[in-house]
């Protein structure tokens, strides 16, 4: 598991060093947005002539957009093993499905203060209650538990994989526990969707919600996955075309869920796009996607750790499973600095800061931090490349003041 295991776009890259002339770039910012894969940039280039507006027109054009645009959900709904009772809803990215399901959601949400603002800020307008996470996932779910047996709450939303340090929960298990307890589960699966196979019915996932733009298709397109009872009797996301039965001067009649939610001219290129993502990475064996990440992030973390001033950063102890997401913190030296020498001399693309997770940073005692992120692209030799690079900043210091510039450099 050495090379790339599959054409992603950008891979031959080049860009400026601050040195002087060019490098590939080494892209460790995967987690961030991932770059299109070859079978999506093929799909919307079949798509493109036929650009055309869904579910009105009589046009041949129209009616190829259409029915690419639904299958596009059964693409989805493959990819994810979802039930016959669950529907896919197309939106602009996971934070939008989390706007949409918290709008439907009849009663209280249990959250972790360890998931990003996308899955934290949507739930307080409903009633959402904050389950501080412990020094193990064990106690953690312990926690969990407590809370949902205290007082009533209609679902549980946590993350599949943490976007600051990759680590995975067990969601058979949380699943159980919520279902036990008469609530019902939400996965927010923007890191987890990338690197793992997800199968909604054997996990018992009731929701769930990715980006196209982490999952190697272009920006701008998300799905909420989902039972229906709530989607179908939820409040319109947004009011207009496309979402109606009926209008009359002073009554409406609502739609069913997808329609319900999709008001407006959807994103078919991006449905589409979403979908070919889907089916190339259905047809990857999960075992060789598995294998390729664990071997470059054991090789990252095991060359990190070993530099001096290194830390590695983790919520949990005794994690299960992690994904190709490491997070680190080098003493001495600010993240923001880090990451701008990182891309002005060495062409490494890595993402610094407190990935919209600032409760998380707090209660790990972090103002910041540096996020190294793997994916069907990378190499052992870009891993390697990071790690000496990292390892010449802790030996010789950068030989440029990014302090100067506000950790940006801009060639
Ligand atoms: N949840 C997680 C775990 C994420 O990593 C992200 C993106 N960083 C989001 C939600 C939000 O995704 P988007 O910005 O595409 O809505």
């Amino acid at each position: 598991p050495t090379c790339a295991i599959a054409d992603v776009s950008g891979a031959d890259l080049r860009v400026p060093l601050v040195q002087g002339g060019t490098s590939t770039y080494a892209n460790f910012d995967y987690a961030a947005s991932a770059p299109a894969l070859k079978q999506v940039t093929d799909r919307i280039s079949q798509l493109l002539p036929f650009y055309a507006s869904v579910h009105r027109g009589a046009g041949y054009a129209s009616r190829i957009s259409t029915e690419c645009y639904e299958a596009s959900r059964g693409s989805v709904a493959r990819f994810l093993d979802a039930d016959d009772d669950q529907v896919v809803v197309f939106t602009r990215n996971t934070t939008d499905s989390l706007n949409l399901l918290a709008g439907c959601v009849p009663g209280e949400t249990v959250v972790l203060d360890i998931e990003h603002h996308a899955n934290f800020l949507p739930w307080a307008a409903r009633g959402r209650r904050v389950v501080r996470a412990a020094a193990t996932v064990e106690e953690t779910i312990q926690r969990v538990v407590a809370e949902l047996c205290s007082k009533p709450a209609a679902l549980l939303a946590v993350t599949g994989a943490s976007n600051v340090t990759g680590e995975v929960l067990p969601l058979e298990r949380l699943a159980t526990i919520a279902h036990q307890c008469g609530a019902r589960i939400l996965v927010d699966a923007a890191q987890l969707a990338p690197h793992r196979r997800i199968s909604l019915r054997e996990n018992g996932i009731d929701y769930l919600a990715f980006s196209g733009h982490k999952l190697y298709a272009p920006f701008g397109s998300g799905v909420l996955v989902g039972r229906r009872d709530w989607l179908d009797a939820g409040e319109p996301y947004l009011a207009g075309g496309g979402a109606v039965r009926s209008v009359g001067v002073t009554e409406v009649e609502w739609a069913c869920a997808p329609q319900r939610h999709e008001a407006g001219s959807p994103n078919v290129l991006g449905a589409a796009a979403i979908a070919a993502a889907c089916d190339a990475l259905a047809a990857i064996d999960p075992g060789e996607l598995v294998a390729h990440e664990r071997f470059l992030a054991d090789r990252l973390r095991a060359g990190l750790s070993a530099l001096s001033g290194v830390g590695l950063v983790n919520i949990w102890s005794d994690s299960p499973d992690c994904v190709g997401i490491v997070a680190f913190t080098i003493a001495g030296f600010a993240p923001g600095e880090v990451a701008a020498y990182l891309s002005a001399e060495h062409a490494i693309g890595v993402r610094d800061g407190r990935f919209c997770a600032h409760p998380l940073l707090a209660s790990l005692g972090l103002d910041a931090a540096l996020r190294a992120s793997i994916g069907l692209g990378t190499t052992a030799a870009d891993v390697d490349r990071l790690i000496s690079a990292v390892a010449t900043l802790v030996a010789d210091g950068p030989t440029w003041n990014y302090a100067a510039t506000d950790g940006h450099w801009n060639p």
